[in-house]
């Protein structure tokens, strides 16, 4: 399969030729087609160096409305390290696209000026959770318009003591939402997370 065959836009198509990716991963080509043309919940077990922030970055771009500012997909993850990488690589995917702002948000930095790119707009939000609910209780992330949540290595996020920061981060999105799980191992935590908060999810495995 190739990238073409799994429906991306031309714009994103070209973005993903000037990286350098040939051919899509296992995980890729299994969750593309997935989220481009289903609503249904998704867990994919996909370690690291697998392609899964591709895997899920590609068709939340390609579907994002860039015409409306409001934040409509929220990345979780365990790390700083990981949130700048994740946003980076989406700023990578959307060379091409109409403007999108791709935000970061982690603990450790200035909250201040991560609320002022907030307060401008930012379609997608990328963060750690302890800032994310810092940012919902502040009242200045405001989650009503979100379409896709994606825990990233979810289990690691669990490992880290996450856990009530995740529970309420994912009782404040919409109902409506389509949440995606990415693990590299399925513990009883991650399993609870999925079992509460997810709607009869396709499992995925690279
Ligand atoms: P990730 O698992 O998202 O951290 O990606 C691991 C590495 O694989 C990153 O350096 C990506 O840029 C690279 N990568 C992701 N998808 C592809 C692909 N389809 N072809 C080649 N490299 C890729």
């Amino acid at each position: 399969l190739t990238f073409e065959e799994l429906g991306l836009k031309p714009e994103i198509l070209k973005a993903i030729l000037e990286i350098g990716f040939e051919n899509p991963t296992p995980i890729q080509e299994k969750t593309i087609p997935h989220l481009l043309t289903t609503q249904q919940d998704l867990i994919a077990l996909a370690q690291t160096g697998s392609g899964k922030t591709a895997a899920f970055g590609l068709p939340v771009i390609n579907q994002i409305d860039a015409d409306s500012k409001r934040t409509q997909a929220i990345i979780l993850c365990p790390t700083r390290e990981l949130a700048i990488q994740i946003a980076k690589d989406f700023d990578a995917f959307t060379k091409y696209t109409k403007k999108l702002d791709v935000l970061p948000v982690y603990g450790g930095s200035s909250i201040e000026a991560q609320i002022k790119s907030l307060n401008k707009g930012a379609q997608i939000v990328v963060g750690t959770p302890g800032r994310v609910v810092d940012l919902i209780n502040r009242k200045k992330l405001k989650l009503e318009d979100i379409q896709w949540v994606v825990l990233d290595e979810a289990d690691e996020m669990l490992n880290m003591g996450f856990k009530d920061d995740l529970d309420f981060i994912l009782s404040h999105t919409p109902e409506s939402r389509q949440t995606l799980l990415f693990s590299a191992t399925m513990s009883r935590e991650v399993l609870r997370i999925s079992n509460d908060y997810m709607n009869s999810p396709e499992e995925i495995s690279s």
